[in-house]
């Protein structure tokens, strides 16, 4: 995508929602964190409909150790996976008391030496916590750079790494919020619903659909 077509592609983004959020609810930059280790192959929704009692007590890496992994299971069994992301939660609170004085660490090699946080998750805690302008490529966010042609790659690091390339600077910080979110109200995985998109003239899908 050529560089005028990117500008004109977000200005149309940032038209719909000036400040793109995280649909995941936390309260602090650890409650963050555990969110998004959470969240992985699980719905944002889900996920804050099993944290909403957990975070009213549990909001610190000491609390959530004396929680303890069953007592955490009890919170998360809804979500998928929640043995092994219970697991990590503990593992990884144990991590930050232990080298981080409890707090959640504002660099990637620390982030991603914690247990169930790969690339990903560190990049979305650099960006909601921190404010960098770091790009998490989840699903949707890869489904999109490669349909649209903004950031093709084979890999969500390959797009990661394009996007880091192609966005220019007002667009960095929130990016993968618009597109997140462009991938999960219009264009949509099973059927991309072109008719209602804001980037449609931008977009170089060839098989635009209609309603
Ligand atoms: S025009 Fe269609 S394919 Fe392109 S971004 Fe919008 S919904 Fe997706």
């Amino acid at each position: 995508m050529k560089p005028q077509t990117i500008t004109r592609f977000f200005d149309h983004l940032v038209e719909a929602n000036p400040a793109p959020e995280t649909e995941l609810d936390y309260v602090n930059d650890y409650t963050l964190l555990v969110a998004v280790v959470l969240s992985a192959q699980a719905t944002d929704a889900g996920v804050n409909k099993a944290t909403k009692a957990l975070f009213q007590n549990v909001r610190d890496p000491a609390a959530m150790l004396a929680l303890g992994e069953a007592g955490l299971k009890q919170h998360i069994r809804t979500i998928g996976l929640f043995n092994a992301k219970a697991a990590n939660v503990i593992a990884l609170s144990a991590l930050l008391l232990e080298r981080h004085g409890g707090e959640v660490p504002r660099d990637r090699a620390s982030l991603e030496a914690l247990p169930g946080v790969g690339r990903k998750t560190a990049n979305v805690v650099l960006n909601v916590a921190f404010g960098e302008e770091t790009f998490a490529v989840d699903t949707h966010v890869f489904r999109v750079s490669n349909r649209t042609g903004l950031a093709p790659g084979k890999t969500p690091l390959a797009v990661e790494l394009k996007l880091e390339k192609a966005i220019p600077k007002p667009y960095r910080r929130h990016a993968h919020h618009w597109l997140i979110l462009l991938g999960r109200h219009t264009c949509k995985a099973r059927k991309p619903e072109c008719w209602h998109c804001p980037v449609v003239n931008e977009c170089g899908y060839n098989a635009k659909t209609t309603a």
